[in-house]
């Protein structure tokens, strides 16, 4: 039996010819002609004025908040459930977290509770806004498009108007998602994303800062580039980084950049194959895009209805050789980040505690996606996974006859 992974690279264009190029002219470090084309074809494809290269999404977040004037002791707006690198990100700058909830009904940082926060714990002073509870200076708000899906980054934006913060996105898990035809990253004053093995578009490593900022943009290239005030003289005036993409790994990101549309269909493709799946399951949430928005679906998950079955439905999987696995764990549970506040938590544990990510690489073929179908019907339509102490008795008499189980809401 075949190992089906989570979400693996998945190569189809012109990645090895392009890669022999590199080898062949002896660019193989961080200059070399195909960086500015794959930064040109990400520009374009999000139509983004600019779009800087760098080594990894990390970089692109970290470099994004410094660009965006977050500075040691100033706090930032961010969703408790991601992928932690932009958590970490924030760490890096020296400033704090605040960790917000997730909307319930999309995934995504939920806007109302941002906006409660900054109305009713923040005041505006000369500009500027501060928390009252820290007094600290309340700079960004760091938005996550979470799984291929977009978060209301119209209401975002508006807001961080309002109150005078930079709109930083982590589109790293967002390329081509579209929010009214325009493209996630593009809508704040910087975004990221990411290139690394397992999203959409990878480089084997990689990542990229967009911005319509030109002096932001020139800003990421000098600090990726280790600060140098002039390129022979080796005089610094700021620290800076070794966050460079290198012309091999812009060789593969741009083959698979030429691609984009495709990759993007068979996206689309599994998830409504899941969709489908799942859509005769009654005790099941899917995934839902908000009105608008144009998702990609980079990782497919869906919420169970108990958190009870989490494990044993990711055991089932593995014992079929497929590799789903978790929602990321609320950051600010981690023990890492304990110190930092967070406000109004009621449903990013929920969430994590009920989601299932299923197999998402674009080589998925048919005989697999049945394979993973078979198991989930297997287990979902048998009543065993609601044997949890949550369950009612009541329930427990329900689920006895066949089919009635999918009843019971
Ligand atoms: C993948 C990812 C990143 C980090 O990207 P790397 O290229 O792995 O450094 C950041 N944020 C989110 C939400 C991600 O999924």
């Amino acid at each position: 039996m075949k190992t089906i992974p989570l979400c693996v690279p998945y190569l189809s264009g012109f990645e090895a010819q392009y890669v022999q190029e590199c080898l062949n002219s002896g660019w193989i470090a961080t200059s070399g002609p195909f960086i500015s084309r794959f930064e040109e074809a990400v520009a374009n494809f999000t139509t983004s004025p600019y779009a800087v290269g760098v080594a990894s999404g990390t970089a692109a977040l970290h470099l994004a908040l410094l660009v965006a004037g977050v500075a040691p002791e100033d706090e930032v707006l961010v969703p408790t459930l991601t992928f932690i690198a932009p958590v970490n990100c924030i760490h890096y700058a020296r400033a704090h977290p605040v960790f917000m909830d997730i909307d319930p009904k999309t995934w995504q940082l939920d806007v109302k509770k941002v906006e409660r926060f900054l109305r009713e714990e923040c005041f505006v002073e000369k500009g500027i806004c501060f928390n009252r509870k820290t007094k600290r200076r309340v700079q960004a708000i760091l938005v996550v498009h979470l799984l291929g899906l977009c978060a209301e980054i119209d209401a975002l934006a508006s807001l961080a108007k309002e109150f005078g913060l930079k709109l930083i996105e982590d589109a790293a898990e967002g390329l081509g998602v579209r929010y009214k035809e325009k493209h996630v990253g593009t809508f704040g004053d910087v975004g990221a994303l990411s290139f690394n093995a397992n999203k959409l578009v990878t480089a084997g490593s990689g990542g990229m800062v967009l911005t319509k900022d030109k002096r932001m943009a020139e800003r990421v290239r000098y600090l990726s580039t280790q600060a140098k005030d002039e390129p022979h003289e080796f005089f610094h005036s700021d620290i800076g980084f070794n966050y460079r993409l290198t012309n091999i790994h812009a060789a593969l990101g741009l083959a698979q950049m030429e691609e984009v549309e495709q990759r993007i269909n068979k996206k689309r493709a599994i998830a409504s194959f899941y969709d489908e799946v799942l859509k005769d399951i009654a005790n099941v949430t899917r995934m839902s895009p908000i009105p608008n928005c144009f998702a990609t679906y980079w990782l497919y998950t869906f919420l169970l209805s108990n958190m009870e079955s989490r494990k044993p439905l990711l055991q089932a999987l593995y014992q079929e050789g497929i590799l789903a696995r978790s929602l990321f764990h609320p950051v600010h549970q981690l023990p890492l980040y304990r110190e930092a506040q967070n406000y109004q938590m009621e449903h990013a544990c929920g969430i994590y505690e009920r989601g299932i990510c299923l197999p998402s690489s674009l080589s998925l073929n048919n005989e697999e996606l049945t394979r993973v179908a078979k198991v989930l019907k297997q287990f979902l339509k048998k009543p065993h996974h609601l044997h949890a102490d949550k369950m009612s008795a009541v329930q427990t008499v329900q689920v006895v006859g066949k089919e009635t189980f999918n009843n019971v809401k």
